[in-house]
């Protein structure tokens, strides 16, 4: 097999994180789907687009906002409208400022729990699990914390971690869970309480007006199948070798351990124990327009298949064709939680429920299904995952490879997150050649 020098750098995945390192650096991207995007991107079928799960840009970030100018990404900017489905109730998001709606029993047990609060020592938290206590109390924990979090992560929330919370969890004032549970309060809480959207095509559109600017450095259908860190080669398509000085890695680590001869195996070992929780999402078209004049709703119970439905065409009117209605509906497994049924029969599920939930009327003629089952979803922050990333990237950079975007530093890394990722191991690499 003949074996070409690469001198640029080799970027492995064409998702977002993969595409600002090469937009921001000298390298060329492998890809090996036929478009670039990875979780970011859209699927197009029958004049509806839908993207991989909800994908809004909710980003504050000047540098991130510049280059979405420059690359004519092209966004609106959008109020959020989330809701949650709770306890037969429907209420604003988040729960922890929003429990006007409840039963009145919940909504006295949450906030006699978030005033008399008995975890007030932050010296205490060990986990997930007493963080929400200590931020929340005991009523707004136990009455939606803890079960959305099983439902969502498939693990116990004393499992998990700590480092991940910060801005994704804010934390009302009382003055604001008061207000919150004698009246519906508009106010926006957390980071998306407004958000960005392509105006044309969906959430993919910012990933193809990143990869216009990389030009002919995107090379797509190149799939990795083995790393030689020895000879520093790559083989992709199981045939084409190439011999590389370094590479920036956005693939998932487990997958770039697995590919890689020779790891060691405490490498490979700690690559055993990191996990994710899983999604599939069923996409539906409808034959009716303005079914919903909501962002997204969150669904507590496990009556409910999904965790989360939201509704593309109030991010954009570019997805959808006149006079429909489009819904993305979010199915979590994985871990401790197995799908409702097999995943031939989910998106018959997950329209049944939808009629239960009163989104859909039965009579509704639906136009458009598709499924997307997104098996990498959402790191879990459990304590194995540190020491076991730590060992892993030691062990790539040692040779040459440079980890970077959601998968490579196994992280809770939004979009903007991933494309600021791409673009600090491209610069380091410029900066600092090995
Ligand atoms: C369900 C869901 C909803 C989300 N919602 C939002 C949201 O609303 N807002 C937001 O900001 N972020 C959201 N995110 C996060 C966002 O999708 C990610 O941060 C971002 O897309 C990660 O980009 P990445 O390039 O790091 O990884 P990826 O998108 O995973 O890209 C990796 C790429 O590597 C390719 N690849 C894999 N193996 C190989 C191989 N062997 N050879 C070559 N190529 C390979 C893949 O095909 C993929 O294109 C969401 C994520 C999920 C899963």
């Amino acid at each position: 097999m003949a074996v070409t020098m690469t001198v640029q750098p080799i970027i492995l995945g064409g998702g977002l994180a993969g595409l600002s390192a090469c937009y921001h650096g000298n390298g060329v991207v492998y890809e090996k789907d036929s478009s670039p995007g990875g979780h970011a991107r859209s699927h197009s079928a029958n004049g509806f687009v839908f993207d991989e799960g909800i994908h809004v840009l909710h980003t504050t970030n000047k540098y991130v906002l510049s280059l979405m100018e420059e690359i004519k990404a092209d966004l609106i900017l959008k109020d959020r409208n989330a809701w949650i489905m709770s306890n037969g109730a429907m209420t604003r998001y988040p729960f922890q400022a929003n429990t006007y709606g409840l039963p009145v029993d919940i909504v006295k047990e949450c906030l006699i729990g978030f005033v008399q609060n008995e975890f007030d020592d932050p010296d205490k938290i060990k986990n997930y699990e007493d963080w929400l206590y200590y931020m929340f109390g005991k009523g707004i924990t136990e009455r939606f914390m803890i079960p959305y979090s099983k439902k969502f992560w498939g693990v116990e929330p004393r499992e998990l971690t700590t480092e991940w919370v910060n801005i994704r969890h804010p934390r009302p004032s009382l003055d604001e869970v008061i207000s919150g549970a004698l009246q519906d309060q508009t106010k926006g809480f957390g980071v998306n309480a407004r958000f960005r959207y392509p105006s044309e095509g969906g959430f993919g559109n910012v990933a193809e007006a990143l990869a216009r600017q990389c030009r002919d450095r995107v090379q797509l259908g190149m799939r990795a199948t083995r790393i030689d860190v020895k000879n520093r080669e790559i083989e992709f398509n199981g045939e084409e070798c190439r011999r590389y000085e370094n590479i920036i890695s956005t693939l998932r680590l487990p997958e770039v351990i697995r590919i890689i001869t020779d790891a060691p195996d405490a490498v490979r070992e700690a690559a055993s124990k990191l996990r994710t929780n899983s999604l599939f999402v069923v996409n539906v078209g409808v034959d009716r327009e303005n079914i919903s004049d909501k962002s997204w709703i969150y669904f507590l119970e496990k009556e409910f298949s999904f965790v989360r439905v939201s509704f593309p065409f109030n991010f954009s009117n570019a997805v959808t064709p006149d006079g429909t209605s489009s819904i993305s509906a979010e199915v979590a497994y994985g871990n401790g939680n197995s799908l409702p049924t097999s995943k031939d029969k989910i998106a018959d599920r997950v329209l049944d429920d939808l009629v239960k939930a009163k989104l859909l009327f039965k009579e509704d003629k639906i136009i458009h299904v598709n499924t997307i089952d997104v098996k990498y979803g959402y790191v879990i922050f459990d304590k194995s995952r540190k020491p076991a990333v730590n060992v892993i990237h030691r062990f790539l950079k040692e040779k040459g490879i440079v980890p970077c975007g959601r998968y490579g530093m196994w992280g809770y890394l939004w979009s903007d997150e991933a494309i600021l990722s791409g673009k600090k191991a491209a610069e380091a690499l410029l900066r600092d050649p090995p």
